[in-house]
Order: C-alpha cells, then sequence, then structure tokens
C-alpha cells in the first residue's frame, strides 16, 4: 500500500519537523506507542487525527519500562504492519527512534512519580513506570505536541503521565480514552497475541469479574472484601487464579478503598499461562 505517512528515526529531525509545522502555526496530536498496533491504538490514532493539524505516532519498545525478567526481547515487533495500519488514517508522521538515539552513552536523568508509581502494577514491575514516566517526557519534549494521547487500558499510567505533566508544568493536553475491547469483552492488548484460542477464552473472564463487581455493586454491595471476593471466586471458576491484584481504587488518588463508592475503578492484573494481562472499570 502507498501511504503519505513520514517515517522518522532521528530525534533532532523529529523536532526540527514539529518545530518548523509550530512556527507555522499548526497544532500536532501525538500518540506514544509501543508498535504491535491493534484496535485500541488505531482508536487513539483516529481521536489524534481529529483533534489536531499534524499528527504524530510513535512506535519505540522502550527498554528502561522492562525488568530483566520481562518480555522486552520477545515483544512483538512489526513496523511495516503497523505502518500499513497507519496508512488508513490521516497521520503524518511516524517516529521510531533508535534505542541509542533515545538513550546515549552516559544517559542518566529520569523522572519519578512518586506516589502514584508504587502500587498495582508499580509493586510487581519495579522501575516500570519510572521508565514511563521518562521516555514519555523525552517523547514529548521531541514531538512538542498540543495533545496527546492515552488509552484508560493502561490507568495507573495515565494517572501517572497526567501527574507529571501538572507537576513540572509541561504544555500539553492529556487525553484519555476508553479500552477497546475485542467482542469477548476483552480489552485488546498487544500481549494478546501470546494468547492460544484457548487461553483467549479463559481470558475474557477477566473483564467479566469486573463487570460482575460493577453489577454486585450496583445492586447494593458496597463492601470491598466481599465484591472483591466474590470476582475472585468468579475468576477461580474459569480456572483464573494467578491474580497478582485485583482491587478497588480512588480513580484520581489511587488510594485502596475498603467500602466502594461510585466514581471508584476496579483493577486487575492476572496472569494467563506466562501472559500478563490488565485491565479496569469505572463504576
Ligand atoms: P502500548 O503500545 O501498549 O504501550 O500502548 C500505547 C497506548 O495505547 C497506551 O496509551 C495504551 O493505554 C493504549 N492502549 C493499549 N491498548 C488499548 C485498548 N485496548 N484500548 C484503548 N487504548 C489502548
Amino acid at each position: 500500500m502507498t501511504t503519505n505517512i513520514k517515517k522518522v528515526s532521528n530525534g533532532n529531525e523529529m523536532q526540527t519537523l514539529s518545530n518548523s509545522h509550530i512556527k507555522n502555526g499548526k497544532t500536532i496530536s501525538f500518540v506514544p506507542t509501543m508498535g504491535a498496533l491493534h484496535k485500541g491504538h488505531l482508536s487513539l490514532v483516529q481521536r489524534a487525527c481529529e483533534l489536531a493539524d499534524i499528527t504524530v505516532v510513535s512506535i519505540f519498545v522502550n527498554p528502561t519500562q522492562f525488568a530483566p525478567s520481562e518480555d522486552f526481547e520477545k515483544y512483538t515487533r512489526d513496523i511495516e504492519g503497523d505502518i500499513e495500519k497507519l496508512s488508513e488514517f490521516d497521520v503524518n508522521y511516524i517516529f521510531c527512534p533508535e534505542i541509542n538515539g533515545i538513550y546515549p552513552e552516559g544517559f542518566q536523568t529520569f523522572v519519578e512519580v512518586d506516589k502514584l508509581q508504587k502500587p498495582l502494577c508499580g509493586a510487581s514491575r519495579e522501575g516500570h513506570f519510572k521508565g514511563v514516566a521518562t521516555i514519555v517526557l523525552k517523547l514529548l519534549n521531541i514531538v512538542k505536541p498540543s495533545f496527546a494521547i492515552f488509552g484508560e487500558k493502561d490507568y495507573q499510567q495515565l494517572k501517572i503521565i497526567q501527574r507529571m505533566v501538572l507537576d513540572l508544568d509541561l504544555d500539553v493536553k492529556i487525553i484519555g480514552l476508553p479500552i477497546f475491547r475485542e467482542p469477548s469483552g476483552l480489552a485488546m492488548s498487544s500481549r494478546n497475541q501470546y494468547l492460544s484460542q484457548n487461553e483467549k477464552k479463559r481470558a475474557s473472564f477477566i473483564y467479566k469479574s469486573l463487570t460482575k463487581i460493577k453489577d454486585d455493586f450496583s445492586a447494593g454491595c458496597a463492601d470491598v472484601k466481599e465484591l472483591v471476593n466474590n470476582a475472585k471466586t468468579f475468576l477461580s471458576e474459569a480456572k483464573i487464579n494467578d491474580i497478582e491484584y485485583l482491587e478497588i481504587r480512588d480513580p484520581e488518588s489511587l488510594a485502596l478503598k475498603s467500602v466502594a463508592s461510585k466514581e471508584d475503578i476496579a483493577v486487575i492484573a492476572v496472569k494467563i499461562n506466562k501472559t500478563r494481562l490488565i485491565d479496569n472499570i469505572k463504576f
């Protein structure tokens, strides 16, 4: 397929291009990704194209957000396939930097969002959000967007980015968009590719367990222990027992709740075989 999308792999070149668009009075929207694009990513791209004159999508599997035991090497890379998917949209640039362009020799400056990075995924993925905040800040400095679009699928990540932008006075509007799901309810994820058909079927119970929590809450149960235990029983019936966390938290501070209220969020991380999957639902 022919495409007008320009692929840029040099950070200085991307920054120069952005500067000249801004000088010409254009607005830029930006979608950072790690590639292996699916419809969830593309829903963000679609919105980005509507929001600004110029749309930039980055594809960078960021090594600093993976622990040594995680799937950095194995993570799906398919730049050509990604470009083909993006060519359906009004995307102007795909920014695909090299690792040593982003982290040159001697690199030693990191950003940490102190409290929000600690619980949930931060508890098991040491250094993950330090890597995420740092790469997002660097990408924002390179691309200089007016709008940066993130998925609510990675809810803790979204809250961390919003906090960083507020705390560091970054001149960008962060937009969070809803989770795009398979017809089964399974949240789309690049890691779903690791699942067999049977595992995918089991994984669809992750979202069902969240809707159960929400339904039980709507039916009058506000006791978090009861809500969570009932959902865990439900999950064990689908042979999902490797639950890293299943919790109800305040949607802004991410503080743990003992009594649930409207506006709260239920968040979950499980492993199916070796694949770690996350999801969430707002009440
Ligand atoms: P990733 O490539 O996994 O780093 O994701 C890039 C962006 O896409 C992040 O802002 C994710 O939250 C978002 N994203 C991933 N999966 C989905 C989904 N199923 N629905 C909406 N956004 C998503």
